[in-house]
């Protein structure tokens, strides 16, 4: 019942949106009207080019700077920099190794339910941890218990 509903809706979005706004919209027309015979006196035509010149040489000048900035940089980059980079990726690849140690540690055991102490069957994995093995490089296999309500994960290491 609530198909043709909501397939309705869809088709007419557009229309109510317009018929919603139309007020909004009438008074944004008079609004830019006015706006319009006000500065067609001041030679209307003149002005968008001065703003449209003015707009591309910004933009111009922008990615010129930014450019040089960059080529500023990769001049000045020395060895230091770069042990200094390596360093620092180092750090971030040890404490992803610490982090998926911890969590691959703590999720590798599960024989038997924790709750009842009931047999475990292996389920479909929810697709949260196919991304989550995938950031650890881990394999997640989800579990419930024959019993009771319990659903459970073991992390393996090896990804097949
Ligand atoms: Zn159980």
């Amino acid at each position: 019942m609530s198909e043709p509903r909501h397939h309705r809706h869809k088709d007419s979005k557009i229309r109510s949106f317009f018929r919603e706004f139309s007020f909004e919209f009438i008074v944004v027309g008079l609004f830019g009207l006015g706006v319009f015979l006000l500065m067609e006196k001041m030679s209307i035509k003149s002005y968008i080019a001065k703003f449209f010149v003015t707009i591309v040489n910004g933009i111009i000048k922008f990615v010129s700077s930014l450019f040089e900035i960059v080529t500023d940089y990769l001049t000045q980059i020395e060895t230091s920099d770069i042990v200094g980079i390596l360093l620092i990726c180092a750090s971030f690849i040890l404490v992803y190794l610490r982090i998926r140690f911890r969590i691959i540690q703590r999720n590798a055991y599960l024989p038997e339910c924790p709750s009842c102490g009931g047999d475990l069957r292996r389920i479909h994995r929810h697709p949260k941890y196919k991304i989550l093995g995938f950031l650890l490089m881990a394999r997640y296999k989800q579990f419930s218990c024959k019993k009771c309500e319990f659903e459970g994960i073991r992390i393996g290491v090896h990804t097949k």
